[in-house]
């Protein structure tokens, strides 16, 4: 029996991996050329996804289906499923540390993939060490915070809704969700990647932004340990694609091997 759909915030439901293979070699395949030469993926496009339940995933708990997923996703299209790793990672964090607040107005949108999500820890200088970043957090006089800094190579930041940004506060590294509609909040796209060129990869600078108490994450300084938490989901996803990329590898070497003639035999005969 083919298990239900999920359409909509409902993580409880399974995947229907059937159905979201069969988007992949219909709708995903005979397009990601198309999105890696344009360097995008099409808002419509990411709006379809959205009824294949995949933007929720990493919330049912079951990590086999999320790495089989991810795997789907990644042998169709390396950068959707870029998308798919970060936006897991910062729906991940919102509701493992999130406050009551920040749950109440960001998990159901992240979950359906009304809103999409971006995580933002490297830096020019520091790459992704975070002991070294530079950004800043400071307690805003009226209450809140006001953060600063520059985020390199946010993977989707591009059309992120949503970020989880690592800065330096008085107790060490601790992590916030920024809106991206904030003020203060400039991207630049950027072009030319060699690959996942679809993947809206964008900088980010963070101008004196002020977020509210309630979007810090678990407690101040407590970044690392969140940081750890969120890329092992990263490292999950883009592992499983990995392997989703090999597939398709494979998949177009017999296909050639079994079309392609060469002295007369077949390159994937045996004799
Ligand atoms: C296409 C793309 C998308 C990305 N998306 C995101 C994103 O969404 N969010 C985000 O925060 N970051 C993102 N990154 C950044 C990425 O995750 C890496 O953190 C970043 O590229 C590494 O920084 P660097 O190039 O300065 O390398 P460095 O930090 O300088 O490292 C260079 C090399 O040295 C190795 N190295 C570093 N330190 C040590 C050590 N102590 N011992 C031994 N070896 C070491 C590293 O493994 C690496 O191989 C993205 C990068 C790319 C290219």
């Amino acid at each position: 029996m083919t298990a239900p759909a999920l359409s909509g915030p409902d993580s409880r439901q399974q995947l229907d991996m059937d159905r979201i293979r069969a988007f992949v070699d219909t709708e995903l395949v005979p397009r990601a050329d198309e999105f890696d030469q344009t360097e995008a993926i099409p808002e419509w496009f990411l709006q379809a996804c959205t009824d294949y339940g995949m933007w929720g995933a990493v919330r049912s708990g079951r990590m086999v289906e999320f790495g089989i997923l991810h795997e789907e996703i990644g042998r169709g299209c390396s950068s959707l499923r870029s998308l798919l790793t970060v936006h897991s990672m910062a729906l991940h964090a919102v509701s493992r540390w999130g406050s009551p607040e920040l749950r109440a107005r960001w998990l159901e949108p992240l979950t359906s993939g009304s809103a999409l999500g971006a995580f933002c820890l490297t830096e020019q200088a520091a790459g992704s060490d975070i002991t070294g970043i530079e950004a800043t957090a400071r307690p805003a006089p009226d209450g809140g915070w006001l953060l600063s800094g520059h985020k390199k190579w946010v993977t989707g930041g591009e059309r992120a809704d949503v970020v989880l940004v690592f800065a330096r506060t008085e107790r060490g590294i601790s992590t916030f969700l920024v809106p991206t509609d904030t003020p203060g909040v400039h991207r630049t796209p950027v072009r030319g990647l060699l690959g996942t060129r679809a993947a809206l990869t964008a900088e980010i600078r963070f101008d004196e932004c002020r977020v509210p108490t309630e979007f810090l994450l678990g407690a101040e300084g407590m970044g690392t340990a969140i940081a750890a938490g969120v890329l092992d989901i990263g490292r999950y996803s883009v592992a499983s694609g990995s392997v989703g990329i090999i597939q398709a590898c494979l998949d177009a070497s017999l296909r050639h091997a079994s079309t392609r003639r060469q002295g007369g035999a077949l390159l994937g005969s045996t004799s």
